[in-house]
């Protein structure tokens, strides 16, 4: 019994996990607010931050950063490549290939060891790259 007090069960919480689990392009703490604020009146930015702090410090979802500096979440928390275009900002994940993963260093020059990597291409989407086929003289 006292174990089920440990990690309240949350709805507000759960629902910020499902929207997150029904989307593949990463969406923002603002997004998710915008989203479910309909349901929830008295949800706030705040407590939309909380509970994906929460969510992302047990491991359920992973977080990206924009090069803006904007957090965007994501479902998929193994280890993933990132794609974001730098005109509208849409993240798109990458795949990259184990025989590519397996080239990178385990170690630092210095000794360290490597336990993790992150990667981020950038570019310029299929729609942002047709748009400016057209802008171009
Ligand atoms: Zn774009
Ligand atoms: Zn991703």
């Amino acid at each position: 019994m006292a174990e089920e007090k440990k990690v309240r069960y949350s709805r507000k919480r759960e629902r910020i996990y499902e929207w997150i689990l029904s989307r593949d392009d990463h969406p923002s703490a603002e997004e998710i607010y915008l989203a479910l604020r309909p349901e929830f009146p008295d949800l706030s930015l705040g407590t939309v931050y909380k509970n994906l702090h929460f969510l992302e410090d047990h491991g359920r979802i992973s977080r990206v950063l924009s090069p803006q500096g904007v957090e965007h979440y994501d479902w998929r928390t193994e280890g993933h490549g990132h794609f974001i275009c730098r005109s509208c900002g849409m993240i798109r994940d990458l795949e990259i290939p184990d025989e590519t993963r397996a080239c990178l260093p385990r170690t630092s020059a210095d000794g360290g060891r490597i336990e993790t990597y992150t990667m981020t291409a950038f570019g310029l989407c299929p729609q942002c790259l047709s748009g400016q086929e057209h802008v171009q003289e």
